[in-house]
């Protein structure tokens, strides 16, 4: 009788299967994450946005920066690129597509930065201001 595998142990068994499976689904979703590009969005100098860089993510988005000024970004393929911009020199429409870590895209009349970073720097500030 004492030998007989009890409801206790069972559950034991149980939470160290869990713990197991646990730390294989978090180990290999970091695997996964480690090395992501990270686009962040600045509108006169404040994050407005963060957009994770994969190959089956798109999107397209405004931002407003008033008076009916805007950029409209467009995300697809890994790549982050300005579409559409109301500013009068279009140098941000010319910087072209984007994808690699450091790489940025600057309108300097409608104060706007796109800059793309690997995930492990997120806690850097950003060193580049736009005046
Ligand atoms: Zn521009």
């Amino acid at each position: 009788m004492r030998n007989k595998i009890n409801k206790y142990d069972i559950a034991l068994i149980i939470v160290i299967i869990a713990v197991n499976v646990f730390i294989l689904v978090y180990g290999s979703f970091n695997a996964v994450e480690k090395g992501q590009k990270i686009a962040y969005v600045y509108s006169e100098n404040k994050l407005v946005g963060e957009y994770t860089l994969t190959d089956d993510y798109k999107t397209e988005f405004s931002v407003d920066i008033g008076s009916g000024s805007y950029n409209t970004i467009h995300i697809e393929d890994g790549k982050i690129w300005i579409h559409d911009a109301t500013c009068p020199d279009k140098v941000c429409l010319s910087q072209g597509k984007i994808s690699n870590d450091g790489e940025l895209i600057v309108c300097l009349p409608n104060k706007l930065l796109v800059q793309i970073k690997d995930n492990q720097e997120t806690e850097d500030d950003i060193d580049i201001i736009v005046k």
